[in-house]
């Protein structure tokens, strides 16, 4: 089942079940606390904190999500993306747990002949938290699951908060075995790979007055309206009912991993079993370049532009990511020219405004793959010979010491060449040298410290633009001309 049809599907069975259909919030939202939108509640939010009344009691939605923290698990996992879709149904004082889990078990368990998923419901494992007595009996009476398959998990896996006082509650989560072949058997507590979590139950009933952490906190007592807010993953369903591996392979991502693979001359999965994801670098490589081109063309879509702070960094570290895994792979041409089209034609059957604005979006991407290559040529040349002469120091000490390059080292390469600390980090661990990332740390806020000091005094009217307009002036180079976006971004 295509990716476009399991989201069609989702959205008319809520429907059908008297929810509003929302469309997605760009990923970029009014929050200052977030840099993007990472879960379907995000737009919600005003509701359930009661900020604000909406005008229907029951809505859902396929949210854009990128969630950065998950960056490191791309290619590693065969669940995570960069960026993905979570499609949720939300009750703002409506229905509560039963109709939440009955509507989840529905959709999931009906034959597809008939509108549902159609999975195996033998294979699916619930969860619920150690002391929610009433979801248990739920998944056991009302949904009839055999109670060896629902699993009690504590807070750090299945309490749900915002980290502050508010509201927060309990979940309910549901897995996916995937049979023998991807693990060990004995449910979600002992194998998360074999057994998949896909949808999220969120029971927002309890009023928080402390979170001192997420597994540790005091409650008040029981929120006045209750409400549901849950998730489940639109890419690890494709993955599903598209029988491939992980989410890398799913109709609207592997176009990109294909093309990539034909670029490079590699075969995808040369290295691999029957079944289980490889962890060979070359398809490590293949899935990061096809989440990241991915991830980029809906970040740039949705306004991001690459720079040196916050999400713009977030970009030009992906974007960049992608490139280099190209060139891991051997390919050290232009290569997003011939990526970002096919991603923009498989992501487009549900973003038709990705095709209208691509002409704007692809050259930002291709601007930030040349100005890459260009600083590659010089950092890779100075990291060398920086990276030989600690290996050369270290042996000559003799103390069998593990080889350090320095953090002034590192900040140079930062400042002059605007090579990224993560790149001369991976760079240099691929050859056993580790960086004092400390020591680079510190350079750099003292660094923002200068900008700031410097563009105070030098804001006579004009502001910050001033400071930027002045080194544009001067031919700075483009390495320049990223400082002093970062000082334009840290006084603003
Ligand atoms: P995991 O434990 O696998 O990292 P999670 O518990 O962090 O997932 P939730 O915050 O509960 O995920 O999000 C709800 C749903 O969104 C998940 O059940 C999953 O299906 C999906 N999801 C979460 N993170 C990702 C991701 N990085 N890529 C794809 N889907 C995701
Ligand atoms: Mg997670
Ligand atoms: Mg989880
Ligand atoms: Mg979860």
């Amino acid at each position: 089942m295509e990716t476009a049809e399991i989201r069609r599907r989702w959205l008319q069975f809520f429907e059908s079940k008297g929810h509003t259909v929302v469309p997605s919030a760009p990923l970029i939202y009014d929050d200052p606390n977030l840099l993007f939108v990472n879960a379907g509640m995000v737009p919600f939010k005003p509701y359930f904190l009661g900020q604000q009344t909406p005008t229907f009691t029951r809505a859902t939605s396929v949210q854009k999500c990128v969630r950065t923290g998950d960056i490191e698990e791309v290619g590693k996992t065969s669940r995570h993306g960069t960026f993905f879709q979570m499609n949720g149904n939300f009750s703002f004082g409506d229905y509560f747990k039963e109709d939440a889990v009955k509507f989840a078990w529905e959709l999931l368990t009906t034959d597809q002949s008939a509108g549902g998923y159609g999975l195996d419901a033998d294979r699916l494992w619930p969860t619920v938290y150690e002391t929610d007595d009433e979801a248990f009996e739920i998944w056991k009476n009302v949904v009839g699951v055999d109670e060896k398959r629902i699993t009690r998990r504590d807070a750090n896996d299945n309490y749900w908060s915002m980290g502050v006082p508010g509201p927060g509650g309990p979940c309910s989560e549901i897995f996916f075995d995937r049979g023998a072949e991807y693990g060990t058997e004995g449910g979600p507590a002992v194998d998360e790979d074999r057994y998949m979590e896909i949808w999220n139950l969120v029971f927002m009933q309890y009023e928080l007055s402390q979170v001192r952490s997420k597994a540790d906190f005091d409650v008040a007592g029981e929120l006045p309206k209750r409400n549901i807010d849950t998730g489940m993953g639109l890419e690890r369903m494709a993955s599903l009912l598209q029988g491939v591996d992980n989410l890398y392979e799913i109709d609207e991502v592997y176009p990109v991993l294909d093309m990539a693979a034909e670029m490079t001359g590699k075969r995808y999965g040369a290295h691999s079993g029957q079944s289980s994801a490889s962890s060979h670098p070359d398809d490590v490589h293949l899935r990061v370049v096809a989440d990241h081109v991915r991830s980029s063309l809906m970040l740039i879509g949705d306004g991001v532009t690459p720079g040196n702070e916050g999400r713009g960094y977030v970009l030009r570290r992906m974007l960049r990511r992608a490139v280099r895994a190209m060139r891991l792979l051997g390919y050290a041409d232009p290569a997003l020219p011939h990526l970002f089209p096919i991603s923009m034609e498989r992501m487009s059957q549900s973003y038709p405004e990705l095709k209208t604005d691509f002409a704007r979006i692809s050259q930002i991407a291709y601007a930030e793959e040349e100005a890459f290559r260009r600083t590659l040529v010089q950092g890779t040349t100075i990291l060398d010979t920086a990276v030989n002469k600690a290996k050369q120091a270290t042996s000559s000490e003799g103390s069998g010491a593990a080889p350090v390059l320095s953090g002034e080292k590192a900040f140079s390469l930062h400042d002059t060449y605007g090579f990224p600390i993560d790149l001369t980090l991976e760079m240099a661990a691929e050859q056993g040298v580790s960086v004092d990332e400390q020591g680079f740390r510190r350079l750099m806020t003292e660094q923002r410290e200068r900008a700031k000091a410097d563009a105070k005094a030098k804001k006579t009217g004009h502001g910050d633009v001033a400071v930027w307009t002045q080194l544009r002036e001067q031919g700075a180079t483009e390495f320049l001309a990223y400082q002093g976006l970062e000082a334009e971004a840290t006084v603003r």
